[in-house]
């Protein structure tokens, strides 16, 4: 292909998946299949990498983040982010509806919105470019999180159409969808990490994370809902005008909107979505009402705290009462013990709930739980419903306490609880079947060695039939034929299947190797940033615990749920026997030298995410081979060594000043 037509290419390819992502995280109307823009994508990545020059910082490879903020930058908020006063009754809104009568007469209307449950973020447009995104922090000012808020599918980073005005901010809120929570949630426990409580505290945890790239992993979406700018007033009458213009802009605002020109018709909008909100794909926690014309928000102003124009109405979170059947403890693989109750079904928020969560043993002493009590059970944000109180009235009696287990329900070894920790674990680590299936479950998982013809049913039947009780087994399956062939439902083309599946693993590259491992608290991400830093499974079982806290965004938890992993032999000997059959246990890369001239006089910058290194080997890379780190892009700048994603603006200076952009791999090259 000649320049121009990559050129042309590029450009086409921008614009159509741009118009795609609009159409299917906007619009919610998607005109393409998943695997026909994952195609373009790839297409476009591809050659946005062969010719760095013709990268569009608006390209849509760019909402896959990439850029680390080590410490968020405070901001003030040029229009205060006020909160909104709300009532639960229809009293008080009879009443605030009259206060407003009383200043305006008769001759108003009331915009009616859901109020979202996420967090308010604040996005500032130049000339329909994103250059801001704010929190909403005290109100007057808040943590700058425009790294994080452009990897959001809905938020444009580039506005469409014309018709924006040079300058403005807008108003929305950012929060998670219900199945995204979930699965992710999941994966959380999984890994024995602590789950959110509920998808606005993901959303909020989300926001404020220091990896741009693990922002982008966890789906966000964003609904707008107030405009600011110079001289609104001019160019809007009314709120309706300017969220029906926003949206020709390219903004996700929620279609559940209404005009209402009556109280009534707003207590028929409150009273629909009571129900319905239960349909919606997200949390909404009531209806925010707004007095639609600008003229007559002037006119009403403001309190100190909050808009005398518009107020939220709260739905209360719903509760029902239902009986105590019995309480299950499920034992995880990494040996935590969680209690759950067992419930007689009752219907709750639009759907049957059978059992909830009991958290820890902490909630069963704090509830005073006792057997058949009557519980009353909550699904407010919270996807999983919990037990809010007991009812004494309804307490049957001569029924005796519920008692959290002293042992384990699986192996009856006694728990243990450490200092400061509420869940309890089963310490029988090698004994336990549902920590042992588990753990072996978790090997062969998708995210881990990816194991092809062995599935979780598959893992247990091997269990039960004492042919795998440690992950290093999976490996002398195949000395195992014989026996394999005398399973039930095990056919010969399975058997291979599976063995094929097993003998492929060994080419896994090490984060997941050790990702796989299952080590408390050791995620995919976190895997993936240790083996980075360590290269070596043998560098990170020596490293002491304040090394591998040194690490970025791994804390002091994580470093010594780490070191007490390897601090166990029977660990290590796993290890040894993974290692004998050729797993991947470190980091494969280019020989290279450790420190010459080669770089002397020259001048370097590091932007964006490595395959192979942190920033901080880069750096220490360059330097140890003569080479000189700059802070900022200029002419005095040799080379840019850009990551997976660097951030687009400093890209373009490099451009502007014809600065050769090179890859982890060159500067690699240029060290052999
Ligand atoms: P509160 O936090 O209860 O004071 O409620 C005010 C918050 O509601 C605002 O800061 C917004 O984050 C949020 N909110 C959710 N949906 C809307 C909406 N449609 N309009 C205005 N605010 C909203
Ligand atoms: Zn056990």
């Amino acid at each position: 292909m000649q320049k121009s037509d990559v050129l042309q290419r590029i450009t086409t390819l921008t614009r159509e998946l741009n118009e795609h992502n609009y159409k299917y995280y906007v619009l919610a109307q998607p005109s393409i299949s998943d695997f026909d823009f994952d195609k373009k994508l790839a297409e476009l990545a591809s050659l946005e990498e062969a010719y760095p020059e013709f990268l569009d910082p608006d390209s849509p490879t760019q909402k896959v983040g990439g850029d680390i903020t080590k410490q968020f930058k405070t901001v003030r908020h040029k229009w205060p982010m006020l909160s909104l006063s709300n009532t639960y009754s229809e009293e008080e809104l009879r009443e605030f509806d009259e206060r407003v009568r009383k200043v305006l007469g008769d001759h108003f209307e009331y915009v009616c919105e859901l109020k979202f449950d996420g967090l308010s973020i604040s996005l500032t447009y130049e000339n329909g470019l994103l250059t801001r995104a704010v929190t909403r922090g005290d109100g007057s000012q808040g943590d700058e999180v425009t790294a994080n808020v452009r990897t959001i599918k809905s938020v444009p980073n580039r506005l469409k159409n014309d018709g924006y005005p040079a300058l403005f901010e807008i108003r929305g809120e950012v929060f998670m969808h219900q199945a995204a929570f979930e699965r992710l949630n999941r994966e959380r426990q999984e890994n024995g990490e602590i789950p959110y409580a509920n998808p606005r505290n993901f959303a909020a945890g989300t926001i404020k994370l220091q990896d741009s790239a693990e922002v982008a992993r966890r789906p966000l979406d964003c609904f707008l809902y107030f405009l600011y700018m110079d001289g609104r007033d001019r160019a809007f009458k009314t709120h309706w005008d300017s969220l029906n213009a926003v949206k020709s802009w390219g903004f996700h605002v929620c279609e559940h909107t209404k005009l209402c020109h009556t109280l009534a018709e707003v207590f028929q909008f409150i009273a629909y979505w009571e129900n319905e909100r239960y349909r919606l794909t997200y949390d909404i926690d009531g209806i925010v009402i707004k007095v639609n014309s600008y003229a007559q928000q002037d006119e009403l102003g403001f309190t100190a705290k909050s808009p005398r124009w518009a107020i939220a109405y709260k739905y209360k979170a719903e509760e029902v009462e239902t009986i105590l059947k019995s309480v299950s403890y499920q034992v995880g693989r990494t040996g935590a013990v969680t209690p759950v109750a067992n419930l007689e079904p009752v219907q709750l928020s639009g759907t049957t709930v059978k059992r909830a969560t009991l958290h820890n043993a902490n909630e069963i002493t704090r509830l005073d739980l006792h057997e058949l009590d009557t519980v009353s059970v909550e699904k407010g944000g919270e996807i999983i419903p919990k037990i809010i109180g007991v009812n004494m009235e309804k307490r049957v009696p001569e029924t005796s306490k519920i008692q959290y287990p002293t042992h384990c329900p699986a192996c009856g070894t006694l728990l243990i609880r450490k200092a400061g920790e509420a869940v309890h674990y089963c310490p029988n680590e090698l004994g336990c079947p549902p920590q042992i299936v588990g753990k072996i479950q978790h090997f062969i998982s998708r995210k881990a060695m990816d194991i092809e013809g062995m599935g979780n049913e598959t893992v247990e039947v091997l269990y039960k039939k004492g042919l795998i009780k440690q992950i290093s087994d999976l490996y002398s399956l195949k000395e195992h034929k014989d026996r394999l062939e005398q399973l039930e439902r095990f056919g010969e083309k399975s058997i291979q299947n599976m063995l094929h599946g097993i003998e492929k693993s060994k080419e896994k590259p090490f984060p997941k190797v050790l990702f796989g491992l299952g080590i408390r608290y050791v995620g995919e991400t976190i895997a993936r940033k240790l083996a980075n830093s360590f290269k070596t499974i043998d560098a990170l079982i020596h490293a002491t615990c304040e090394e591998i806290a040194a690490v970025e965004e791994i804390g002091e938890r994580i470093a010594s749920s780490v070191t007490e992993y390897f601090s166990k032999e029977i660990h290590l000997q796993q290890i040894a026997v993974l290692k004998s059959v050729a797993l991947q246990f470190s980091i494969v890369e280019e020989d290279r030298v450790l420190s010459s001239d080669k770089l002397a006089n020259k001048t370097f910058i590091i932007s964006g995410v490595f395959e192979n290194h942190s920033r901080e080997e880069l750096t220490q890379l360059i330097v140890a081979n003569g080479g000189k780190m700059l802070s900022s892009i200029s002419n005095k700048l040799n080379y840019l060594v850009a990551g997976d994603k660097m951030g687009p603006s400093k890209l373009t200076k490099a451009q502007k000043l014809n600065i050769p952009i090179i890859s982890e791999a060159d500067l690699i090259k240029m060290l052999a």
